[in-house]
């Protein structure tokens, strides 16, 4: 039994708690290391406990689907969240145009859920591989739409385990990001559409599809765009320009197909993928003097003697 277990009150507790969990399968990458306490509620009043029951100074880390996520080789200490689909997987019409939808509900099935109800307005969803948490917070958008332009409102969980509702304004979104308070888990949101006739959105569902089919390697293991993009800049036309397509380390690659998109070939490790992402960002700055940000989130330590500076210490 891992420590943190033994310092934790479980009585009660009906979600599954499993230390030392291998988080690799648990994300899009295929990389990663272990959870030193992995927790999947069982449904919001299950998380709402067991937070307030996890000693102050341990970590909390929720992942979603793990999209948009580099999970390090030496794991992420404390406990890892993770929303089960069974208590946070469900999508229902509630009022005239607008959908309620569970934290672990995967974008798509919102997108579906919203051309059963005849809301346009979702279909960017279609194409995105991520849930409703992972949306919520990084704001997910694509083919000109974005989280922020359907949100009504966000039900949160926060390190106490008290239960808070926040209006689209508290969210505090921008480009590929919110505000709200980092320690908040999303576990629902109450999201609004405008009518639409079924070709219609059927239409714009099927062109999100053909875009990602022609831009995106979606069938790679990945965490989609690596960098957010620059003001003014396209990430992968910086990368591009520094001569990094098709750039390796071990078997992480940049993309041929699209410069922003790191892709494991097989049998690459976290240490590979950021490697390579640091190497990337060293390049562009001394080509082009921008300094690209990850939009993807690292989480976890590096294994002991495996440190990677940011930019490789260029700057
Ligand atoms: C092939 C591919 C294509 C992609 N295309 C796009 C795109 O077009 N547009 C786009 O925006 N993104 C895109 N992404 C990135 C990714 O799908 C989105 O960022 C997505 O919203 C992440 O959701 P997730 O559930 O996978 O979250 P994760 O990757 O697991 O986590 C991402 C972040 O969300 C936080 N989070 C997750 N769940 C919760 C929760 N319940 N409460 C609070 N915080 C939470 C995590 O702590 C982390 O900070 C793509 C990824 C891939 C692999």
């Amino acid at each position: 039994m891992s420590d943190l277990l033994a310092q934790i009150d479980t009585t009660g507790i009906r979600g599954a708690l499993q230390p030392g969990y291998d988080l690799t399968g648990l994300t899009w990458f295929r990389v990663g290391g272990p959870a030193e306490l992995l927790f999947q509620p069982a449904d919001e009043a299950d998380l709402a406990v067991f937070m307030g029951r996890v000693p102050a100074g341990v970590p909390i880390t929720v992942i979603g689907l793990g999209s948009n996520l580099l999970v390090r080789e030496g794991g992420i200490p404390g406990v890892t969240i993770r929303l089960s689909a069974r208590g946070f997987g469900q999508v229902e019409s509630v009022a005239p145009n607008r959908l309620r939808a569970g934290a672990a509900v995967p974008d798509k099935k919102l997108a579906e859920a919203a051309l059963a109800a005849g809301l346009g307005g979702f279909a960017f969803y279609f194409g995105i591989p991520g849930g409703i948490g992972g949306a919520l917070r990084m704001n997910a958008g694509a083919n000109g739409g974005e989280t922020r332009e359907r949100v009504v409102e966000v039900r949160a969980v926060d390190r106490q385990g008290r239960l808070h509702t926040l209006t689209n304004a508290d969210m505090g979104y921008a480009y590929r990001g919110s505000s709200a308070p980092a320690d908040l888990i999303f576990t629902s949101a109450l999201f609004e559409g405008v009518p639409a006739p079924e070709d219609e959105i059927r239409a714009a569902m099927a062109a999100v599809t053909a875009h990602r089919e022609a831009a995106q390697p979606i069938r790679s293991r990945t965490g989609g765009s690596t960098f957010k993009n620059p003001a003014g800049h396209s990430a992968w036309k910086l990368i591009d320009a520094a001569g990094c397509r098709g750039l390796r380390v071990g078997d992480a690659q940049v993309s041929e197909m699209h410069c922003n998109f790191l892709i494991n070939l097989g049998a690459a490790t976290a240490h590979d993928v950021e490697s390579l992402g640091e190497t990337v960002r060293a390049r562009v700055y001394e080509a082009t003097g921008e300094r690209l940000e990850w939009e993807i989130k690292r989480f976890g330590h590096f294994a002991p003697g495996r440190e990677i500076l940011p930019f490789h210490g260029l700057i």
